[in-house]
This record gives C-alpha cells, sequence and structure tokens, in this order.
C-alpha cells in the first residue's frame, strides 16, 4: 500500500469548519460531533453515537466511527485516534475565535490548537486513505467535556465502549510523542475554627490561623514528594498547589472558616491518594497539638498518572515518524482512560500547549499537514501491515 498523502488544503478547510462550531464544554457539543460523524460516514467509517446529559442538564454526544463497518460494541480495534470535541471558553471581543485566521503560516481560532487540529488532521488521514486495504480495525473517538475532568472519556471507559490495542490521544505535543503523564487531583480543604469578637481573642479560634498553618505543613508535605521522582518529567516529581483560599467574614470577627483548594498532579507509578495520606499525616499531628483543629478533606478529583513503555510498539512508530524521542507532559489527557480500554497509549498532535487556553490561540500550519501525514502512516502501519 502505497503512503497516502492527505490533500493538504483538505485538513485546513476541515480545520475551518470545526473551529467555526463553538464547542465550549459548557455548551452541547451536538453540533460539532454531527459534523464530524458525517465526515467520518462519508470516508467509509461507520459512526455511533454516545449521548448523555451532563450535570447541568446539557445535552453531550460521543462518537465511535470505526472500520470496518461491521465493528460491534464493545469491540476491539487495533488502533484509536481520539480527540475532545470540547474546547476551553473565549473573550467574546476575540473575533477571529470561530474565523481560523491564517497569517504568517499560523491557524488561529478557539481549538485550532487545543484539539481541533489534531481531529481535523486525523480525518484528513482518514479521508486520504483507501479502507478497503486496511486488515485490521480502525477507530476514531471523539469525546465531549474533556477540559472539565476528562468526563467523557471517563463514560466512555466506564462503559467499555470499545477496546484497543494502541492509541494516538490527539493533545497539542508540537508533534513529539509523549508517552508519560502526570495525573491530576483535587481536593477542597475546610478548617473551622470559632467566631468571636476580635478585641477578645481567647473567645475564639481562628479559623484562618488554622488553615495557614495547615498549608504550610502542605509545603513540607511538597518537600517530602521530591523524593520521589520520575527522570522523564520536569519537574520530576508530584507538584502541589494551593491555588485558592477564602476565610473570615469581617475585619473584627475571629473567622470560623477558611477554605482552600489543594491540587496535585501525581507522578506515573505514585497512588494518587498518596498525597492525601501525608496530608492526613499532617492534619493528625495537629489534633495532636490541638485536640480542637477542626478540619475536613473533600476529595473532588483523583486521576492517577499513567505510562506507556518506551519499547511499545506505538512509541517506536511515532519516534521513526517523527525522527524525535518520546518524553513526558505534566498535563493531565485523556491516555488513562485509554489505557483502561486496553490500549498502550501515546499522546500526540500540532500545536504548542504553551498557546493553547489563550486568546490567539494558534496552530502553525505545516504542523497540521505534518500531523495528517503521520497519522496516514500511523494508520496503514497498524491497520495494514505488510508483513502479517
Ligand atoms: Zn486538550
Amino acid at each position: 500500500m502505497s503512503a497516502a498523502r492527505p490533500n493538504d488544503m483538505r485538513v485546513e478547510e476541515i480545520l475551518a469548519e470545526l473551529v467555526a462550531v463553538d464547542s465550549t464544554s459548557s455548551r452541547s457539543n451536538a453540533d460539532i460531533v454531527r459534523l464530524i460523524a458525517a465526515r467520518a460516514e462519508r470516508a467509509g467509517l461507520c459512526a455511533r453515537l454516545f449521548p448523555y446529559t451532563d450535570e447541568a442538564g446539557v445535552k453531550k454526544l460521543q462518537l465511535v466511527a470505526a472500520y470496518p463497518k461491521s465493528f460491534e460494541d464493545g469491540g476491539e480495534v487495533e488502533l484509536v485516534l481520539v480527540g475532545h470535541t470540547d474546547t476551553v471558553p473565549f473573550d467574546p471581543a476575540w473575533d477571529e475565535a470561530l474565523r481560523l485566521t491564517e497569517r504568517e503560516g499560523k491557524l488561529y481560532g478557539r481549538g485550532a490548537c487545543d484539539t481541533k487540529g489534531f481531529i481535523a488532521a486525523a480525518l484528513a488521514a482518514v479521508e486520504a486513505t483507501d479502507l478497503s486495504k486496511l486488515t485490521r480495525p480502525l477507530a476514531l473517538v471523539f469525546t465531549a467535556d474533556e477540559e472539565v475532568g476528562c468526563l467523557g472519556a471517563k463514560r466512555l471507559a466506564e462503559g467499555r465502549a470499545f477496546r484497543a490495542r494502541h492509541a494516538v490521544v490527539g493533545e497539542p505535543t508540537s508533534l513529539v510523542p509523549v508517552r508519560a503523564g502526570k495525573g491530576y487531583c483535587l481536593a477542597e480543604v475546610r478548617v473551622r475554627g470559632r467566631e468571636a469578637h476580635s478585641a477578645h481573642p481567647s473567645l475564639g479560634a481562628s479559623a484562618i490561623t488554622r488553615a495557614a498553618r495547615l498549608v504550610s505543613r502542605v509545603e513540607r508535605v511538597a518537600e517530602e514528594l521530591k523524593g520521589d521522582a520520575h527522570a522523564a518529567f520536569d519537574p520530576p516529581h508530584t507538584t502541589l498547589n494551593v491555588g485558592l483560599i477564602r476565610g473570615g467574614t469581617a475585619k473584627n470577627i475571629i473567622p470560623g472558616e477558611c477554605r482552600f483548594t489543594l491540587e496535585w498532579r501525581p507522578v506515573p507509578g505514585q497512588p494518587p491518594e498518596r498525597v492525601l495520606e501525608l496530608l492526613g499525616r499532617e492534619i493528625e499531628e495537629m489534633r495532636r497539638e490541638e485536640p480542637e483543629f477542626d478540619c475536613e478533606v473533600r476529595v473532588l478529583r483523583l486521576d492517577g498518572g499513567a505510562e506507556t513503555d518506551a519499547g511499545a510498539p506505538l512509541v517506536r512508530a511515532l519516534e521513526e515518524l517523527t525522527g524525535k524521542r518520546a518524553g513526558a507532559v505534566s498535563f493531565g489527557t485523556e491516555a488513562p482512560q485509554m489505557a483502561e480500554l486496553g490500549a498502550a497509549a501515546v499522546v500526540f498532535g500540532p500545536g504548542d500547549i504553551r498557546v493553547a487556553h489563550r486568546t490567539g490561540e494558534f496552530v502553525p500550519a505545516s504542523e497540521l499537514r505534518e500531523a495528517a501525514s503521520i497519522l496516514g502512516r500511523v494508520i496503514e502501519r497498524f491497520c495494514a501491515p505488510r508483513h502479517q
């Protein structure tokens, strides 16, 4: 089978179509998924929609488009290309947000980089492939609600919508294959005190002072976590962040309550609960020092890191096709859910994560075309291998 080269203009046209549809996570993504499903069907895939209603009552759609058409729900594919259809919100003053605009080789628009560029490249690659030559099943999977916690991918994983041996998870990695990612965890810590008139501190107990003492212990936990290093990452350890803090009601009242968020990004191999255990130990020590110390930890998210073996065939193939060594990223992706579905997952896509989520987000046109071409070759290697 000759290496099909996707039509360069086509991938940009597809991206322009995708960018024109506002698919901010808070809205329904039905329009963009229907558009993608229609394209996939025209290309010869069978498209299956997986609808659900999100927490706010908004209808969401996910798409599994597979070849051959006889592919059944829950079946196994050789290769899956996965991209999320939702984007972060955009500033209404950014007038290119929904109108793909090219300047100096860069394509600007919301989602151009994260992750509609990858979706366009995957569609262009499939459209340029002679599917009748494929001897092993292929699927394109397009998810919802990635930006708000990989909620769609988690549903697909729980529902065992399919199984896969290899997965390319689309995220802007500047065309560097990424085989390891940190997890993402979040908790809210609520510290209670006792309100009193600030002229009589001994009648109360300050929740803010208590929280401050706990936060400085969190810094110690962060230091301790440096001992569990994973060389593939920069920084090479689990990081912590107290990103929000709120407490008290007035300047002359001893504060009765203080809340803060604790976010951590665990390295693969470290249980995501590890930070909770260390935090729990610090809280116990504070209780021993002050029996009235009152604190509650509410876990909001607990996603561990994920890692694919450096010698996995997809890692090797993408290293060879890109000429770049596989690395690691510190942001969350849908790779862990693909691993749950059986796949050796590699994160890969056009565009730079550092410009994602910004006004003026863009993908370099040359990277977009290159991505389509590389994905086409990955499809051939895995789904139409010459030596079987
Ligand atoms: Zn993304």
